[in-house]
């Protein structure tokens, strides 16, 4: 018999696949969506959720890191697969092995893929990445006339894009936005008919805030996983067949029912005193799977379809939670920590708030600390 954690991520495929069409409508008529499977997927699994996505039409996909980009090749990934963060020189060598999509910002980049290239008698397009104002990874517009006279004289290599990343689209009025784009786009029409390959600059609040910055290609991430970036539930007038749905679910099972006196210290450090005679639910649930202590004495959880309240620290391994108010709470009673059950729900962003994070974050940490399964 194969024996498994109480603790269970779900990941819903058909919602995955929801998204994706509702991303690719939202971008609009021949804009390419890239789905961002970093972080392993956020969470979701990277090679899973880019199978999903990849049956209803997606062929461009995004990674962090080469070593990502070669295990959802080797995974039978066909399309194109972008690594965003660089790569080590002696490196280079990779994307012609496994047809991948560089994104470079210095020279030692564009140098070892020329070297490569030359090496292989083959030819590599490359994305440049311009900080145009996300103060990250890029180069600065006022370097990239230059840089793409480098890309021009090396062989074996040709711009075949040039992107750039926003810092705060999912914040409509936020000023960054305007100016940000501006800078793309003078940088894109300053190098004239140099330059014939394709644009692309949003990520999900881009897309969602900003039709007209679409360009050729908007790059996907946690609309793609149900969840605006904003940390809203989405637009008030939105129709409910549009609405992105959240993917992941996490659940586990009570393992013990205490009945405690009025004054009863819960948990290390007794953080939390009964005021009155309660019924606790222990849950085979701590930080080592992710729920971290910050959830302490904040988080709520679902059973039988109601709210319950962590009481006392979150341990590694076990949490408490107060059922008083729930009639009929038995050990064996399935648990929702994030997701939904009867007509509640928790999302990642309400955890989030009670982390000070974001939903991304919480994502990838249920995600990745728990076993996956994957539903249609
Ligand atoms: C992660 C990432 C995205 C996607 O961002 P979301 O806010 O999740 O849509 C887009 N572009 C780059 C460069 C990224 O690193």
């Amino acid at each position: 018999m194969t024996v498994c954690s109480r603790n269970r991520i779900s990941i819903s495929r058909n919602r995955l696949q929801h998204n994706f069409a509702c991303i690719r409508k939202q971008a609009g008529p021949g804009v390419e969506v890239m789905a961002m499977v970093k972080g392993d997927g956020y969470g979701h699994g990277m090679v899973d959720s880019a199978n999903a996505f990849a049956a209803v039409g997606c062929r461009v996909f995004g990674v962090a890191e080469l070593a990502e980009a070669v295990t959802l090749r080797q995974a039978g990934v066909t399309g194109a697969i972008f690594v965003m963060l660089g790569f080590e020189p002696a490196e280079a060598v990779s994307f012609f092995d496994y047809d991948l999509t560089p994104v470079v910002s210095q020279q030692q980049d564009i140098l070892a893929l020329s070297q490569a290239a030359r090496r292989l008698g083959r030819e590599i397009g490359v994305h440049l990445k311009v900080d145009c104002g996300m103060g990250r990874l890029g180069l600065l517009p006022a370097d990239v006339s230059e840089f793409v006279e480098s890309i021009e004289a090396l062989p074996g290599i040709k711009l075949a894009g040039i992107m750039a990343h926003f810092p705060e689209a999912d914040n409509r009025s936020a000023a960054s936005n305007q100016t940000i784009f501006a800078t793309y786009e003078r940088v894109c029409r300053d190098l004239g008919d140099r330059f014939k390959g394709i644009r692309h600059i949003a990520n999900s609040g881009a897309t969602l805030n900003f039709p007209e910055m679409t360009c050729d290609m908007v790059r996907a991430g946690i609309a793609l996983y149900g969840y605006y970036p904003d940390g809203t539930t989405g637009p008030d007038d939105g129709k409910d067949d549009e609405k992105l749905l959240p993917v992941m679910s996490f659940t586990t099972r009570v393992i013990q029912i205490r009945d405690l006196p009025a004054g009863s210290g819960i948990s290390y450090g007794h953080t939390y005193t009964t005021d009155r005679p309660s019924r606790i639910a222990v849950l085979p649930t701590g930080y080592e799977d992710g729920y971290l202590r910050d959830l302490s004495n904040r988080a709520e959880v679902l059973i039988r379809g109601q709210r319950a309240p962590i009481r006392g620290r979150v341990c590694m391994n076990l949490c408490m939670v107060d059922v008083t108010d729930i009639a009929g709470v038995e050990t064996g009673d399935e648990v929702v920590l994030l997701g939904q059950q009867g007509g509640e729900r928790i999302t990642a962003d309400e955890i989030a708030g009670w982390m000070q994070t974001i939903s991304y974050e919480v994502l990838c940490l249920f995600g990745n600390t728990n076993s996956r399964v994957h539903t249609e």
